[in-house]
């Protein structure tokens, strides 16, 4: 598997696993595992997860998948913005890591900017990380502000990564905060990389031009169009990939994602249907 370089200069792997919707229906939970035993073994060996999947069910998900294997894995888990103050952050990774039966996380990021100064959360992960219960942290759902003011702050320069949404259709963080971040070498970690067709209005003109260009590229490619969309993504130089999956065939196909090669024309193509920003827009939230 490819990897990425953090600022602290560990690898990270650019194509993981996502975890959202996993450990909330019991009768699930093997499929789960087994969905994500089987990415880890196809190479996606980052696991991307939150204490607030499920409310902890999903770090009980993952806690199984890594059991034996731990050392494979990249683990990475994320602190409600409520549990961020110093004391919060610490005891809320301590559960975590007790969920995860693991007793360290390769990443640890805060989930959202909440109520609590930022300067407390960063200084409960420097601790965390002093400690070595997690070997680097960051953000997730920063816009270039918030961004500019962590890394203003004691421990800001540690920021290893900034989780955000970005797929083909929604590609306003090309506007700033994707060239703030890579002129700063902080790679981009892209969740909901697929986005789903079906909630799209297809009478609408956009959507149908839209579809049809991706459908056209992958039947080159003898691909699907979500491998299409995850590939655009994946080759560039700064972004990491979580994909959630528990259909077997969407793990194999994520993975297998990783080997086209788009062309010029293809990413043309691309930009003429799914257009870049051409102004400031607000950073997209799932
Ligand atoms: P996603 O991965 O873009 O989409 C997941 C959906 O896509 C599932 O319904 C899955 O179906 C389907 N899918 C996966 N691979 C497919 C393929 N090859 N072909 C067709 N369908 C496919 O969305 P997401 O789960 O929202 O985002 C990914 C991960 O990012 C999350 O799981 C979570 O770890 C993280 N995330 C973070 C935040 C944040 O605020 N930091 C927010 C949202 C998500 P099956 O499950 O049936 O296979």
């Amino acid at each position: 598997m490819q990897t990425l370089q953090l600022p602290s200069k560990r690898e990270i792997p650019i194509l993981g696993q996502g975890t959202w919707r996993m450990g909330e229906k019991a009768s699930q939970k093997q499929a789960e595992i087994n969905a994500l035993r089987l990415g880890i073994d196809l190479g996606m060996t980052l696991i991307d997860t939150a204490e607030m999947y499920g409310e902890g069910g999903a770090e009980k998900v993952v806690a199984e998948v890594i059991s034996g294997r731990r050392e494979e894995v990249f683990l990475v888990s994320k602190v409600y913005p409520f549990n961020a103050s110093y004391q919060g952050v610490i005891a809320a990774c301590d559960r975590s890591l007790s969920r995860l039966k693991t007793n360290y996380l390769d990443l640890y990021l805060l989930h959202w900017r909440g109520g609590i100064p930022l300067s407390e959360t960063l200084e409960g992960l420097q601790y965390l990380k002093q400690a070595g219960k997690i070997l680097d942290y960051g953000v997730s759902n920063f816009d270039v502000d918030d961004m500019e003011e962590a890394i203003s702050l004691p421990g800001g320069d540690g920021i290893a990564t900034n989780q955000v949404l970005y797929n083909l259709m929604r590609r306003g963080i090309e506007w700033d905060l994707l060239p703030w971040c890579k002129q700063r070498n902080i790679p981009i970690m892209a969740y909901f990389p697929v986005e789903q067709r079906a909630f799209i209005n297809h009478s609408h003109l956009k959507a149908i031009t839209q579809c049809l260009s991706e459908a056209e590229i992958a039947l080159r490619h003898n691909a699907t169009s979500t491998q299409i969309a995850l590939n655009w993504l994946l080759r560039q130089n700064n972004i990491i990939s979580i994909p959630k999956a528990t259909n077997p065939n969407h793990i194999r196909e994520n993975r297998a994602a990783l080997d086209i090669n788009l062309t010029e024309e293809d990413i043309k193509e691309i930009d003429r249907a799914f257009k870049p920003p051409s102004r400031k827009m607000s950073l997209a939230i799932r």
